[in-house]
């Protein structure tokens, strides 16, 4: 258990068994798109880290768009998802594989596959860190899921409290925070 002062934490996937999982994810997608280019939809600001590590393990030739999407506030999520950076390039005609650090209830990969859609990219895939399965209530797919778990609130590895943690190497559930409620609408 670590004690951050007002948030406990307590480790639940060690820096060797997330990089496990990221060896293992890009090896599969590095298969599936063998002889193709693939170009990576990552979203801020949670995915990051995974996504800088991800790409270096990739054997295939990659390029990079970053969005932002806005929908958590605190440790809820509000349910009205908005995009605040769809400055991106050209999608159309190209393989697209979405970036996500979690996929909790679906409700932001929802709104985002069905903006990408509809630029006509050749094709659409998504690959997140970790995939919270029970918790979803839009019916999206994760093609390519690093981790499964159920429920808890994560930290480190690119995911945050109100912008706390995300420097940590390991992912860590918040246990207790005081600050839990009165938290302002910062983007993930
Ligand atoms: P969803 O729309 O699937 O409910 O949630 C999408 C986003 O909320 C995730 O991509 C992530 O940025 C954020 N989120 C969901 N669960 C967690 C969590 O346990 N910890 C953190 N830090 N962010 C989360
Ligand atoms: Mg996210």
């Amino acid at each position: 258990m670590e004690n951050l002062g007002d948030i406990k934490l307590k480790l639940l996937y060690p820096e060797d068994h997330i990089q496990d999982a990221v060896r293992r994810l890009a090896d599969r997608i590095s298969d599936d798109y063998e002889g193709e280019k693939l170009h990576l939809i990552i979203v801020l600001k949670g995915a990051f880290i995974f996504a800088a590590d991800l790409a270096r393990r990739l054997r295939l030739p990659v390029t990079f768009d970053f969005i932002r999407l806005s929908s958590y506030c605190g440790m809820e999520t509000t349910g009205d998802v908005s995009m605040i950076n769809d400055c991106i390039t050209p999608v159309r005609g190209k393989h697209l594989l979405v970036v996500e650090d979690i996929v909790d209830t679906g409700t932001s990969l929802q709104f985002l596959l069905q903006w990408l859609v509809r630029n006509e990219p050749k094709s659409l895939r998504v690959c997140a860190l970790i995939d919270k399965r029970g918790r979803r209530r839009m019916p999206v797919v994760v093609d390519y899921a690093g981790i499964v778990c159920d429920d808890g609130f994560l930290v480190g590895y690119g995911l945050d409290l109100d912008e706390r943690c995300r420097e940590l190497p390991g992912i860590y559930e918040v246990v207790t925070n005081q600050l839990s409620g009165g938290l302002d609408d910062s983007p993930m």
